[in-house]
């Protein structure tokens, strides 16, 4: 049985640690917008890179004609096709295609990769036909969502700095991978370029503004996370002369690696020290998807250890890191059952213990603790950038609407956690100014929202 007298004092200690009182996410949306500023100001300034997107015109609705996307980011590749009809018609059609990357092909060499992209597109562009129209003339024009750290260079073009989630391809790094992509539709014999090179935050935006033009912040909480939002340009000093025809652009954070003023624990500490990127990516490994079930995971052990949550030995498979994902919290937390039965069979079948329901309230508790924490931290990250919007005058208090558009898994699926966020915004803002503000979920809009950039920035217009 679970000794709850030593066990009840390491929850205390763990919901004293995480708490984020009002005071914290202040603090925490204040350094935010600092970090941005400083990252504004000169490259490296900041933990913050804030990364020019070259994207200063968003899709307005008026966009016309046959349009394709490409998203590269993980171990598939997504094809898509987007028949836009102008303000009346909007989208008349949509198809989409997912390919998977063979594991070689994740330790190749470019020309491999690209080939296999280049030919998985020429392979769906193939079966255009139906309500897929391109005008005369035309090449068919592609938005890239190329999701890899990328130093975008313009509108079309960015040079790969590393592969990044399990890709090790030799000989990107250092090249324009719109060239690499080229390339390879050339080798192809496939007639078509790519007009746009987009974040994913970029092209949520994108894809989020096409339906309404209040939309200025878009942020993904999935695996990872990131937030994106659009600037002036006058407020970029390390933009140093560069024009923008409509005197704004969008902005990425890459907020991830934001580190100032996060109430951290023993637990957080030992899974970035273990990590195999210590010191880096701190917002990220507090907020995101990839990182909440691992926390819970070893908070569990130490009380398994400390108090015999689960009897005298700690499971092997809870001792397993990252064996607890964030979907598996998620599930418990929406047991609202007398016994808490799910949480059991969750708790079982996922890391082999067995239960009883003190020890399943524990659980519970720990879960909401941290979804608690990551919810409202990144509910104060969104503040952050709303206040710095608004020293342009662009933010909460000018603008009678700002849409703050929430793409990922992460969001999507775990109700307790876009609660505590949609909380921690509300208390910052006061209730008055947070009705301004609405945060709204933008499914999937990322892939549309590269074929919109590619129209936006169409070599024929
Ligand atoms: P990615 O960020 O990998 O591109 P997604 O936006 O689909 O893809 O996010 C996937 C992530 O979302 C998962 O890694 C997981 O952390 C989180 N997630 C998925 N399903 C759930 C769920 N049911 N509850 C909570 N989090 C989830």
């Amino acid at each position: 049985q679970s000794n709850l007298v030593s066990i009840a004092p390491m929850l205390t200690k763990l919901q004293r640690d995480c708490a984020t009182p009002l005071p914290v996410l202040r603090h925490v949306a204040d350094a935010m917008a600092d970090d941005m500023r400083a990252g504004l100001a000169v490259d490296g300034g900041s933990d913050l890179k804030m990364i020019l997107s070259y994207v200063d015109s968003l899709p307005t609705g008026n966009e016309k004609g046959l349009f394709y996307a490409l998203d590269l980011g993980g171990t598939n590749f997504r094809v898509l096709r987007v028949q836009l009809g102008g303000k009346d018609e909007r989208v008349i059609a949509t198809e989409f295609d997912q390919v998977s990357i063979p594991q070689d092909l994740m330790f190749g060499t470019t020309e491999d990769l690209f080939d296999f992209i280049a030919s998985g597109l020429a392979k769906f562009a193939q079966n255009e036909g139906g309500k897929f129209h391109l005008a005369q003339g035309r090449m068919r024009e592609i938005g890239f969502t190329f999701s890899f750290p990328v130093k975008q260079t313009s509108i079309d073009a960015g040079i790969l700095i590393k592969w990044t989630k399990g890709f090790a391809v030799s000989g990107t790094a250092g090249k324009d991978v719109v060239a690499c992509l080229n390339e390879a539709m050339e080798r192809q014999g496939l007639n078509m370029r790519v007009s746009a090179l987009v974040n994913d935050t970029v092209g949520t935006l994108a894809g989020a503004r096409y339906w309404d033009d209040d939309v200025m912040v878009a942020v993904i909480l999935g695996t990872g996370t990131n937030a994106c939002y659009v600037e002036r340009v006058d407020a970029i000093p390390k933009l140093q002369g560069l024009k923008s025809s409509s005197g704004r652009t969008i902005v990425n954070t890459e907020w991830g690696a934001f580190s100032n003023g996060l109430p951290l624990t023993e637990y957080d500490r030992e899974m970035d020290a273990e990590s195999i990127n210590p010191g880096e990516q701190i917002f990220e490994k507090t907020i995101s998807g990839m990182y909440l079930g691992e926390i819970v995971r070893r908070v569990l052990v130490k009380m398994a250890e400390a108090g015999a949550l689960f009897g005298e030995c700690v499971p092997e498979k809870l001792s397993t890191p990252f064996m607890l994902g964030t979907p598996h919290i998620s599930a418990i937390q929406q047991d609202n059952s007398k016994d808490l039965q799910a949480v059991g069979s969750i708790l079982y079948d996922v890391a082999g213990v067995n239960s009883d329901l003190s020890a399943r309230k524990i659980v519970v508790e720990v879960c909401d603790t941290l979804a608690k924490r990551g919810g409202r931290l990144a509910g104060a990250g969104i503040v952050g950038i709303l206040q710095k919007m608004e020293e342009n005058s662009e933010g909460v208090m000018s603008r009678k609407r700002t849409i703050v558009a929430m793409d990922g898994g992460l969001y999507e699926h775990y109700p307790q956690y876009r609660r505590y966020l949609q909380d921690a915004v509300t208390e910052l803002l006061g209730s008055e100014l947070s009705k301004n503000v609405v945060i709204e979920h933008s499914k999937d809009g990322s892939g549309i929202g590269a074929a919109l950039l590619a129209a936006t920035n169409s070599k024929y217009e």
